[in-house]
């Protein structure tokens, strides 16, 4: 993925979904704060922080490789929520992985159930804020791999399937603590058509 600036800005990226249509997953008020106003902030504060750098004309992604300290923690937040974002489709709770990366979950955690009680608790159990990420080594084997903050595998040289945000800003104004109930609440909402393009692109 290159996600390029434009006139030497990154933009807010669309939301590919009717704002109420994640629910209950994800509720329109949430996404109204988590969207618009906290994702809005993170390209704010890098787009301020690009004119003069070493960062100027680097694509976002090449930004969160790079970057340390509060470049990296504003572009990673962008490119974590750009990849959280685009991966929703309406809620229905009929919802199953996809072609090639269904069957490399299969390979790899045995089935999806086993797969996503291993995910679920890799969400739950990540210590304060961050994210949970599907990922894909360079041999196309996934692995759940937790990480603090702004944290995402493409540092590891890892590609970025899927992601789960344990933020409390992702689930409070809905489930306050209860972040497991929220967790389990997001396989209803995945594209896995999205997914499994992520899994088998070249980059
Ligand atoms: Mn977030």
């Amino acid at each position: 993925m290159r996600t390029e600036a434009k006139d030497g800005k990154f933009e807010l990226m669309a939301l590919p979904f009717e704002p109420d249509a994640l629910a209950p997953a994800i509720s329109a008020e949430t996404l109204s704060f988590h969207h618009g106003k906290h994702l809005q902030t993170y390209v704010n504060n890098l787009n301020a922080a690009l004119p003069g750098s070493e960062f100027e004309g680097l694509t976002l992604e090449e930004i969160v490789v790079k970057a340390e300290g509060g470049v990296l923690n504003n572009a990673g937040q962008i490119l974590n929520h750009n990849l959280y974002f685009s991966q929703f489709k309406p809620y229905c709770e009929q919802n199953e992985p996809v072609g090639e990366l269904g069957a490399a979950i299969n390979r790899d955690f045995g089935s999806f159930d086993a797969f996503k009680q291993q995910f679920q608790a890799g969400g739950a159990t990540l210590f304060g804020s961050g994210w949970v990420w599907l990922a894909a080594d360079a041999d196309g084997k996934l692995h759940i791999v937790q990480e603090p903050n702004a944290g995402n595998p493409v540092r590891r040289g890892m590609k970025p399937i899927l992601t789960f945000d344990v933020w409390e800003h992702a689930y409070y104004l809905d489930y306050q603590n209860r972040r497991p109930d929220h967790l389990a609440q997001l396989w209803n909402v995945l594209d896995w058509n999205v997914l499994n393009a992520r899994y088998t692109s070249e980059a």
